[in-house]
C-alpha cells in the first residue's frame, strides 16, 4: 500500500524526529574503525506488515552493515542445512549476561560448548556449521537464504571487513579457543572470514524489516506466499532474540518492549511482532517486522535512539508479547 495513506506516517516522522536528539546519548562503535565513519545523528525506520503496508520516516534507506544481526540468519541457515539437533549439539540455548564479546564462560562451564548462538563465541561456531567445505561457499548459502527474504542479492562492505578483520583479536582469540576445544568446524582464519564478511553484509531498515515480518509469520514470506524456513526454526530463532538479541540488555528489553529483536554494533535493530488477538482496533494486528537504524549506541552495543523509538512503538501499539 501507498505509505501516504497511511495516518501513522505523519506521528512516525514526529517520533523519529524527536527521538534523533537522543543520538547524542550514545557513540558509534570505535573498536571496528570503519564503523567510526557513520554519521551518529542518523535514525531511519521501516515497519512492513504482511499485507504489504509500509512506514517509512527518517533515514530508512541508509545502509549499514548487519554485524551481528547477521546472527540470527546464519543461525537459521545452520539449522536448515545441518538439522537442528547436530546446531545444538555444539551451541546451547541459554542467555548468559555478559556482554556480546566475551570469553569468560567458555572456560568456566567445561567442555566449553558456546552458551548461545547470539554471542560472538556461539556466532563463529555456527559461521563454521554452514554447509560448504570453504569460506565462500559457508557464505554464499547464508548469502542465498537472505536474497530468499530480502528480493535481492546481498553484497559485502569489504572496507568494514577489512578494517575488522584487521582489529579482531578477541573474536580471534575465541576462535582459537573454540579450535582448541573441538567446536569449530573450520581453521581459524576460515571460521573468522566467514563470519566476519557475514557481519559486513550491507542492508537498510527495509530490508530486516521483511527478515522480522517473516519471522513473526514462522517463517512464511506473506508477502511472496511462501515458506522460505520451517515454523520449528522460526520459534527457536525467536525465542533465542527474546533472551539474548540484545545482549545484556535483554532482560530489560524483554521488560519494558516485549519483543524478539536483534541488534547489531552498527546500530541496526530488527525486531519481529507475531500476530496478536484483541477484540479493539489496533495498528498491525497481523504482526510486522520492524526495521531501525541509528549508528550511535550504547554500552551494551545497542542503537540508543533505536531502542527508546521502538520502546515508544511498542507502548503505543501494545505490541509486547507479554
Ligand atoms: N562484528 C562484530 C563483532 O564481532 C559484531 C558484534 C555486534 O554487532 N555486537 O565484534
Amino acid at each position: 500500500k501507498d505509505q501516504t495513506d497511511y495516518q501513522e506516517m505523519d506521528y512516525m516522522d514526529a517520533w523519529v524526529r524527536h527521538y534523533r536528539s537522543f543520538t547524542a546519548e550514545g557513540q558509534c562503535a570505535t573498536y571496528i574503525p570503519a564503523l567510526e565513519k557513520a554519521d551518529p545523528t542518523q535514525l531511519g525506520i521501516c515497519v512492513i506488515g504482511p499485507d504489504g503496508t509500509v512506514i517509512k520516516s527518517g533515514d530508512w534507506e541508509a545502509t549499514f552493515t548487519m554485524q551481528s544481526i547477521s546472527k540470527v540468519l546464519s543461525f537459521i541457515a545452520a539449522c536448515l542445512h545441518r538439522g537442528i539437533p547436530y546446531v545444538l549439539e555444539r551451541v546451547d540455548l541459554e542467555p548468559t549476561g555478559d556482554p556480546f564479546n566475551s570469553i569468560i564462560r567458555l572456560e568456566m562451564h567445561k567442555p566449553g560448548k558456546p552458551f548461545n548462538p547470539m554471542i560472538n563465541a556461539g556466532a563463529i561456531t555456527v559461521s563454521s556449521l554452514l554447509p560448504g567445505e570453504s569460506p565462500q561457499k559457508k557464505l554464499e548459502s547464508l548469502c542465498i537464504l537472505i536474497e530468499k527474504m530480502v528480493g535481492k542479492r546481498p553484497t559485502i562492505n569489504e572496507e568494514v571487513f577489512r578494517s575488522e578483520w584487521q582489529t579482531a583479536h578477541r573474536n580471534r582469540a575465541l576462535a582459537y579457543y573454540l579450535k582448541e576445544t573441538g567446536f569449530l568446524e573450520l581453521e581459524v582464519d576460515q571460521a573468522l572470514e566467514v563470519y566476519l564478511k557475514q557481519c559486513s553484509i550491507e542492508v537498510n531498515t527495509e530490508d530486516i524489516a521483511l527478515i522480522g515480518l517473516i519471522l513473526a509469520h514462522d517463517g512464511y514470506h506473506p508477502i511472496r506466499k511462501e515458506q522460505i524456513f520451517p515454523k520449528r526454526v522460526a520459534r527457536l530463532t525467536k525465542s533465542l532474540m527474546l533472551t539474548c538479541g540484545m545482549y545484556n540488555a535483554s532482560g530489560k528489553f524483554a521488560a519494558f518492549i516485549g519483543l524478539p529483536a536483534k541488534s547489531g554494533v552498527s546500530g541496526g535493530v530488527m525486531t519481529s511482532v507475531p500476530p496478536r488477538v484483541r477484540t479493539e482496533e489496533i495498528p498491525f494486528k497481523d504482526g510486522c517486522g520492524i526495521g531501525i537504524y541509528g549508528p550511535s549506541i550504547d554500552e551494551y552495543g545497542n542503537s540508543v535512539a533505536g531502542v527508546m523509538l521502538l520502546k515508544h512503538i511498542a507502548n503505543s501499539w501494545d505490541l509486547s508479547i507479554f
